[in-house]
């Protein structure tokens, strides 16, 4: 695996891929890598023929100077994990590389940015947005790789495609669990056992809800009662818990309304905050 963090040997190692006719696949990350990530990365290795995964933690999309300075890092692990996984290039670009200034444009997503995430991490979007097209732009991979844990951002690099033409097939992951349902996320080497136990309260409320939603006429009423699932939890602090439709983000009032139908639901556990949605179609 090549180690670049430059764009001089990044535009070489593109073009003998491309010369020889490969399809390159692109998994971007933040790095922490763990079995979600590696999920993604065998997904490119099926679709591509040259994966390239990016390790870059983006200040702009962190709405909160904290989270950015305690977000976890740890390239040697990351680097053997994506050796063992077959990655042909891990692109480790340093701040200016990607920055040289502070950049004047502002990626803005529309009404579909402006809720759950968008609206509880302000500018998060704009800054996914601006690192998304700049390694779209350096590295023009045929197919790249988001999970679905993150729905609202995927739906959104959906659109940027759309809307850009850019020439990228884009592929949605399922999202990776821990046994007690738990979604992996690079944040919860923050949490200890007893805080990760709590956490996996959060997928068994939504599981619950799935289950339970065709008994309840409105949003508005599952949601209460899904609060009340989640109250005896001490140490569980929900931040957002809304039912949207996932290809317009607008609310939906009626369950009995059919289209795609999704629960997203943020919260916090010992200070860390966690994302995680379920479809409540079959
Ligand atoms: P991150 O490093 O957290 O920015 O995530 C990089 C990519 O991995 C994003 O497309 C995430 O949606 C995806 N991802 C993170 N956690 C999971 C998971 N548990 N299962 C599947 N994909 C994930």
């Amino acid at each position: 695996m090549l180690n670049v963090n430059e764009l001089t040997s990044l535009a070489e190692e593109l073009s003998k891929a491309s010369k020889k006719g490969m399809k390159i696949g692109l998994v971007p990350t933040m790095g922490a890598l763990h079995d979600g990530h590696m999920e993604l990365i065998k997904q490119a290795r099926i679709h591509a023929e040259y994966v390239i995964v990016s390790i870059f933690i983006n200040p702009l999309q962190f709405n909160q100077a904290d989270d950015f300075i305690n977000y976890p890092s740890n390239l040697l692990k990351d680097s053997d994990k994506l050796k063992n996984a077959g990655v042909d290039l891990l692109f480790n670009p340093d701040l200016k590389l990607i920055y040289p200034k502070k950049p004047a444009v502002k990626i803005d997503f529309g009404n579909i940015s402006r809720n759950l995430e968008g609206a509880f991490r302000l500018n998060h979007f704009e800054g996914v947005g601006l690192i998304v097209m700049k390694l779209f732009n350096l590295i023009k991979p045929d197919v790249a790789f988001f999970g679905l844990k993150d729905l609202q951002q995927y739906v959104l690099i959906k659109n940027l495609i759309k809307e850009f033409s850019y020439p990228i097939k884009l592929y949605g992951v399922p999202t990776v669990r821990e046994e007690n349902g738990l979604a992996l996320s690079s944040r919860n080497v923050h949490l200890s056992p007893s805080g990760l136990n709590i956490a996996s309260q959060i997928y068994k409320g939504l599981v619950w809800a799935k289950k339970n939603f065709k008994t309840f006429n409105t949003s508005e009423a599952l949601i209460i009662q899904l609060k009340k699932f989640y109250h005896p939890q001490d140490g569980l602090t929900i931040e957002y818990c809304e039912i949207l439709n996932s290809n317009t983000f607008k609310p939906v009032k009626s369950l009995q309304s059919g289209g795609k139908i999704t629960l997203f639901i943020a919260a916090y556990v010992e200070s860390v905050r966690l994302i995680d949605n379920i479809s409540l179609q079959e």
